[in-house]
């Protein structure tokens, strides 16, 4: 049975909470009730608990043995706040475990989903918002606020989404969207590395995060992933089969051996990774000594793999596998969209994801646009994760239509 812990926070909003657990249970779910110290003069502990069939966990040291955050992560499919004030999101963002409920949010895999509720000001502080971007970051999924009218009459942003917004959240939270089921994607990812001699080489400062979000949120959608990767110490998401390469020429053979001389191998491909546009002439064996004259490196063209394999699909008159192209760029946001139109024509592929090369590399967000045949969609600044699921997306939607 699919478990949710229902972690309850002190906003006057908790009161719609048992209404929540109730939608849950109503659904099949198991509903596993855990609140901070301030809900209990919000809520009754016995209305949960005789709602939920459950004990009311509030304190870490209830359990007779073991470790009670331990055993409800363990347990739980999901962990929700609802409500989730200002001081949650703060101990949240902070990596606090100062509770049971902070605790069992810092331990829990699974997806958090959070339903905020406070006074627009709380809200609207630049604390809060700095939480809500650290928090979104790592993958916490917010089911509002809304604007309207607050506890205190006030209105404003910060009103708690209606409870059966918040159960349809958390049900897709949970159960996921399978809308790739029985899909083979291919992804590539990383930087590609040319070696110089055997200690040096030209490479690029990709890190694989964008491609290896996308893997992992493909495998959650029910596709087949195969994900090319360049150096990255990033941890293959599980499901996801990885063959690991160096250069462009090994990236280009292990992609085409994935999608086969017929391009059948896939329904798409996205090609995340920032292959290197040259490679040197002629790798030493030996290590390049140092001398007084300078040193010249002669670097030759990599071939453009997602140019030859858009190619090959035209000239096979096929319209999979679906291509999607990155391009990172630097220049105002209208140059790089342009430049992403103009790659969607000169590759021959399906959407180009254009981003500026300053917010791209390394970190766990991204600023992008999504550049298809007939429109962009223009999401703002995303985390990785969330840029993934946008993309595939997309992905779906052009399986869909070509299925036609
Ligand atoms: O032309 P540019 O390098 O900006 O194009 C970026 C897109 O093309 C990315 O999807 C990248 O993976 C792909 N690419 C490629 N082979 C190259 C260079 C880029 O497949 N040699």
């Amino acid at each position: 049975m699919t478990t949710v812990a229902l972690v309850v926070t002190g906003s006057i909003a908790a009161y719609k909470a048992p209404v929540v657990a109730r939608g849950l249970l109503a659904k099949g779910f198991r509903v596993v009730p855990v609140m901070t110290r301030s809900a209990k003069e919000f809520v009754g502990r016995t209305t949960l608990s005789g709602l939920t069939g459950e004990p009311v966990h509030v304190d870490s040291f209830e359990a007779e043995s073991g470790e009670l955050h331990v055993e409800i992560a363990a347990r739980a499919d999901a962990v929700v706040v609802v409500p989730a004030t200002a001081d949650i999101l703060a101990r949240m963002a902070a990596g606090r475990a100062d509770d049971l409920a902070t605790a069992l949010l810092l331990t829990t895999t699974k997806p958090v989903l959070v339903a905020p509720a406070m006074h627009p000001g709380m809200w609207s502080h630049p604390a809060t918002q700095a939480n809500v971007r650290t928090l979104v970051a790592r993958g916490v999924r917010f089911v509002g606020p809304v604007d309207g009218v607050v506890a205190s009459g006030d209105h404003g942003m910060g009103r708690m989404a209606e409870p059966e917004q918040i159960i349809e959240a958390i049900v897709s939270a949970v159960q996921g969207e399978r809308d790739l089921e029985g899909r083979r994607i291919v992804v590539s990812a990383g930087p590609t590395v040319e070696d110089v001699d055997p200690v040096r080489f030209i490479s690029n400062r990709s890190t694989g995060k964008m491609g290896f979000a996308i893997a992992a949120a493909a495998v959650r959608r029910g596709a087949q992933v195969t994900i090319v990767a360049g150096p990255v110490s990033l941890v293959t998401p599980p499901g996801a089969v990885r063959v690991d390469v160096r250069s462009a020429l090994s990236m280009k053979a292990a992609l085409e051996h994935a999608l086969g001389p017929d391009l059948s191998g896939a329904d798409a491909l996205v090609m995340t990774a920032a292959v290197g546009d040259y490679r040197v002439r002629e790798t030493k064996a030996e290590k390049l000594k140092r001398s007084a004259e300078p040193l010249t490196i002669e670097l030759v063209q990599n071939p453009d793999i997602l140019a030859s394999i858009g190619a090959s699909r035209a000239s096979l008159g096929k319209d999979l596998p679906l291509l999607v192209g990155f391009a990172v760029e630097t220049g105002t946001d209208e140059a790089i969209k342009n430049e992403g139109r103009r790659k969607l024509t000169a590759k021959n592929v399906d959407y180009v994801v254009a981003n500026p090369a300053a917010e791209a590399f390394g970190g766990d967000d991204n600023r992008a646009w999504i550049v298809g045949a007939d429109d962009v969609v223009e999401p703002g600044r995303l985390s990785k994760s969330e840029l993934a699921d946008l993309i595939l997306d997309r992905v779906v939607e052009g399986l869909k239509a070509r299925a036609k």
